[in-house]
């Protein structure tokens, strides 16, 4: 005398079997996806620490002396200290374009409109006059960031 088959099966399978097997596979996809977040997390943590220790960088437009600078400001994020202040080079006001000086700085000369400027244009005093006030608008807009005295 023949067994009647299981009441519920599937290919040999009982219910509890099937329940078993789905579940394991349930596992199997939430641990790999679980896996996967991880990864994710983990990536997106050393991008922020990236972007955090990346130094902070910021141009100013400065009008000194009939001409344009464009300064930059050189911060560190994590200790907030101002590192490097450029000047930069002068511009024309009237066509914003870098000026030149084919005399060896004796005379700056805008290459676009042909207007000339003395050579002190760019003494120390001038450059340092355009430092303070690029990390003071610096200072300005990141109040917790200091310039080390040197
Ligand atoms: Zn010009």
């Amino acid at each position: 005398m023949a067994h009647p088959p299981a009441p519920y099966s599937f290919h040999g399978l009982s219910v509890s079997g099937m329940v078993a097997v789905g579940l394991g596979l349930l596992t199997l996809v939430l641990l790999w996806m679980k896996r996967r977040w991880k990864i994710k997390a983990v990536r997106l943590r050393e991008e922020l620490q990236r972007l955090k220790s990346a130094p902070l960088q910021q141009e100013f437009r400065i009008e000194r002396y009939d001409v344009l600078w464009f300064p930059v400001v050189t911060a560190a994020q994590g200790s907030r200290e101002v590192l490097e202040i450029k000047p930069g080079v002068p511009h024309c006001k009237a066509c914003a374009v870098p000026l030149s000086s084919p005399l060896g700085k004796k005379e700056w000369a805008c290459s676009q409109c042909g207007s000339k400027f003395v050579g002190s244009l760019v003494d120390v005093m001038v450059t340092d006059s355009v430092a303070q006030q690029a990390l003071k608008y610096f200072q300005e807009r990141h109040p917790n960031h200091r310039k080390l005295v040197k």
